[in-house]
């Protein structure tokens, strides 16, 4: 019995088991404090009514015999398919209904797409990252060069001609900057992997945060992409699936290399693997996209905007550099006074027990960063910044 010894090669613990460690030990020498975290991407506002309706309406469907779904299509139902299809549409992307893959959310998916590529490919993942990233690749012993994301790009690296690589990802928004992708950007990014037969992933998590019609969603709304890209989206952000877990993953169907078409290399992969997301989610996640559930969801989005703004204003008042909450929930600030990242995260706690993430945990280039998420209550979001803002002065 021989042991994949690529996870050796993993950082001990993974960014949120120490941050949860370190907030852990400090409620217990602080009972007294009120801990604000403004830390992990997680959501604070419940679903909304009309997906909760649509689930529970599915939940008495499920008991009737009539109703009852066992076993669902492992590319998710039609009905959801369907009106995906018809949310790409607004923005003129065409797609088939065989090219959209209901998931249990974008992360299982990132990991799982990785069964399809040889383990010899070299993968380009920009620095800061979402840390899944790396760690997906790293367990499967794949070769990884880091691209410089930093104040000079604005944390939207470009590539350049001498760049080489088969894999590239893009998360645009971004998490942990918060920085968008113009589409002139995305063409660069898209012409780049065409001259050089490489794949895209596109992590579009955090698209319906963008509110400036010109940026684009999708890298779907890049010519070529289809030739190129593959994308991860997911009910997360958008409609607070969080603990619910529903995503889906865009394979165009014309997606060739080494003469395989990797739209039924997936199939195959998850036709083996995955036996599809409940019915009764897949409903809840339809919801979304019905006037009722679509007004109720962006209330929602502008609410954490609405934090983004005051956590914005109060990093304005202090003259601290920042990337982000504009066209995400996150903001990217520079540490005050040239402090690393750690060194931040513990002032933070134990000066006034807030807790947000130190930039050193997506990667080297995010040392003397610190990411803050707006997905918290207005009240917590408000009541950290002003304890801030008196730490600052
Ligand atoms: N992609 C990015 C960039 C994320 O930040 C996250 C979660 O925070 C995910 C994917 C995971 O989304 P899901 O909840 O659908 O697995």
């Amino acid at each position: 019995m021989q042991i994949n010894k690529n996870y050796k090669n993993l950082a001990q613990s993974y960014l949120f088991s120490t941050v949860a460690k370190k907030v852990a030990e400090f409620s217990q020498k602080n009972p007294d404090k009120k801990i604000i975290k403004l830390g992990a991407g997680d959501v604070s506002r419940p679903l909304c009514k009309a997906v909760t309706d649509a689930m529970h309406l599915a939940v008495t469907e499920m008991g009737t015999k009539e109703g009852f779904h066992g076993y669902g299509p492992e590319q998710g139902y039609d009905f959801l398919r369907n009106k995906i299809k018809n949310y790409y549409k607004r923005r003129s992307v065409e797609l088939e209904l065989n090219e959209i893959f209901i998931s249990d959310g974008a992360k299982s998916d990132l990991g799982n797409i990785l069964d399809l590529f040889d383990k010899d490919n070299t993968v380009l993942i920009p620095d800061p990252v979402y840390p899944a990233y790396v760690d997906t690749n790293k367990m499967n012993g794949r070769n990884i060069e880091y691209i410089d994301a930093n104040i000079e790009n604005e944390f939207l690296p470009l590539p350049d001609k001498n760049l080489k690589g088969d894999i590239v990802y893009i998360c645009s928004p971004n998490n942990p900057t918060g920085a968008v992708y113009k589409k002139s950007q995305l063409e660069l990014w898209v012409k780049w992997a065409l001259e050089n037969k490489a794949l895209i992933i596109f992590d579009a998590a955090y698209e319906c945060f963008i509110s400036d019609d010109s940026l684009p969603h999708s890298i779907f709304e890049i010519e070529g992409a289809k030739k190129c890209a593959i994308e991860f989206c997911s009910f997360s952000k958008i409609a607070g699936f969080t603990g619910t877990r529903c995503g889906y993953t865009i394979v165009p169907a014309d997606l060739e290399y080494e003469e395989m078409n990797l739209n039924k290399m997936w199939v195959r992969r998850q036709t083996t693997k995955f036996n599809g997301v409940s019915y009764i989610v897949q409903k809840g996640a339809e919801a979304v996209f019905t006037e009722q559930g679509y007004a109720e969801i962006m209330e929602n989005i502008e609410y954490y905007k609405n934090n983004a703004l005051v956590m914005a204003n109060t990093l304005e008042k202090h003259g601290i550099w920042y990337t982000g909450g504009i066209h995400s929930p996150y903001i990217w600030m520079q540490c005050p006074n040239n402090m690393k990242s750690w060194d931040f995260f513990d002032y933070l706690l134990e000066n006034v027990a807030v807790v947000g993430t130190p930039g050193l945990g997506f990667g080297k280039n995010g040392e003397g960063f610190f990411r803050l998420t707006s997905f918290g209550t207005y009240e917590g979001t408000k009541e950290a910044m002003e304890r801030i803002d008196k730490l600052l002065k």
